[in-house]
């Protein structure tokens, strides 16, 4: 079982937490294509990942967390409003 550390209430149990996809920002101002992209494409790479969890049973906020795909490690977790630590 992944130990998971919300970045508000501290580590708990994955299965206090929902999975919500690739953490990509809605683009501003789309046209058709760079809209479809955004809702229907993800990158899906093996290595570190950027993606949305939400701590569903406790402080039900959405935050980001870094994780490997390969090997599940949990590589960091931040605040919604906060870059990943280790992106561009
Ligand atoms: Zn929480």
């Amino acid at each position: 079982m992944l130990l998971i550390t919300c970045p508000y209430c501290g580590p708990r149990e994955e299965t206090e937490f929902r999975y919500g996809g690739e953490g990509v920002a809605m683009p501003e101002e789309a046209d058709d294509r760079t809209w479809s992209r955004f809702l229907y494409y993800r990158s899906s790479p093996a290595g570190p990942f950027t993606e949305r969890w939400v701590h569903a049973h406790g402080c039900r906020r959405w935050f980001t967390v870094r994780r490997d795909t390969l090997t599940h490690e949990i590589l960091d977790t931040t605040e919604l409003e906060e870059p990943p630590r280790g992106s561009p």
